[in-house]
């Protein structure tokens, strides 16, 4: 009887999918908030016990108490009560995004109340955030902590060797060319952050990570409201969701994939490669975790003379790697080649969208000024 109430209630808009994440056909509730949730999120509600029940909808034992709480709220008016006053800029997390950011926007909704309210958005609210981040040295790979300070007055994040105050930073990166997205696998930690900017038209990463998973999100949303300030000032009268787009992007496709040079014959070399699609900009790395990339290739348009194929051009060696793609730009043709069929496909689809994008003023900019480092 209960189950067959609940079967129902999954049928109501709202209720058919996941009330934190939007994956569809949620099978799991969580009955003290009201909401249906997938089995992912699920997992974050039971570590807030206090407040939340969780049950699977069709083989839970279910009170009939339980089952009016679910009728009485469920996810489109519990998204009214607890989602009341999130930020324009502050990251919803997808099914597609790392555990961290699940759960803290889990922790944030429920259990800490942030968005009931605007009383507890102070860490990414206020236009400043300092603290202490553990960052990957650029030599050696060790984590060592670092002060950072972000400040939207000046437009920067700085960071400092030395723990006094007044040292100078040992980097300053503008909050105009600022990139931050969460690199878990990467990085070898679930808090793992990949932040990228460009230092002299060169993309420069650091990676840093908090052991608790709040503050490296409070970062990551300091971050984004930095960015938000800055693009509401740069496009005046730009409408809030096309500025929020804008904000942090996650890459299109990153990899290994074989690369050779410029001259025919020359030797494949293993590179980790990298696409950003919003930027149009493949970089590649020797190894996942290097500061700098060896080179970078910028991606334009069709119509602007750039290309991707599957064919080879004549004179290129073979790489003991069959699945080869080149990319032709005004300049010159940079080749790599795959591991699999199916990478080279993936890599091939996700240069397309870029090269079948028209390119902006904006863009036309960054291509007479870009940096091509080999
Ligand atoms: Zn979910």
């Amino acid at each position: 009887m209960a189950q067959r109430r609940l079967l129902e209630l999954l049928r109501v808009p709202g209720n058919n999918v996941c009330a934190d994440c939007g994956a569809p056909d949620p099978e799991w509730a969580s009955c003290t908030p009201g909401v249906f949730t997938c089995l992912q999120c699920s997992y974050a509600h039971i570590y807030i016990a206090d407040i939340s029940r969780v049950k699977e909808v069709k083989r839970g034992n279910w009170s009939d108490n339980e089952v009016e709480v679910m009728e009485r709220m469920g996810n489109k008016a519990a998204k009214d009560k607890y989602e009341k006053f999130v930020p324009p800029f502050y990251y919803r997390p997808t099914m597609d995004d790392c555990t961290v950011l699940r759960e803290q926007w889990i922790y944030a909704k429920y259990q800490r109340q942030e968005f009931m309210s605007v009383d507890k958005q102070e860490a990414y609210t206020s236009g400043f955030l300092e603290g202490l981040l553990w960052k990957r040295g650029r030599d050696n790979g060790q984590f060592l902590q670092r002060r950072f300070v972000l400040s939207e007055k000046e437009g920067m994040l700085k960071y400092f060797t030395k723990m006094e105050q007044g040292r100078e930073p040992k980097c300053v990166i503008k909050i105009c060319e600022i990139n931050a997205t969460f690199q878990p696998h990467k990085i070898g930690n679930q808090n793992g952050l990949q932040i990228t900017h460009l230092r002299d038209g060169i993309t420069r990463n650091i990676f840093v990570f908090h052991q608790e998973g709040k503050v490296i999100v409070d970062w990551y949303n300091a971050i984004r409201a930095a960015r938000f300030h800055y693009l509401q000032v740069a496009f005046p009268g730009a409408q809030d969701q096309d500025l929020v787009k804008k904000l942090t992007r996650t890459y299109a496709i990153e990899g290994y994939m074989e690369k050779s040079g410029p001259r025919p014959h020359e030797s494949f070399k293993r590179r980790w490669c990298t696409l950003d699609t919003m930027d149009r900009r493949l970089m590649y790395f020797k190894d996942p975790l290097d500061a700098y990339p060896k080179g970078e290739v910028f991606i334009g348009s069709m119509d602007s003379g750039y290309s991707v194929h599957t064919e080879l051009p004549p004179g290129i060696q073979n790489s003991r790697l069959p699945h080869g793609l080149a990319i032709c730009t005004p300049e010159r043709n940079f080749v790599f080649a795959c591991e699999s069929l199916s990478q080279l496909k993936e890599w091939v689809a996700a240069l397309e969208d870029v090269i079948k994008r028209p390119m902006s003023p904006q863009d036309y900019a960054a291509e007479a000024r870009f940096v091509h480092k080999r």
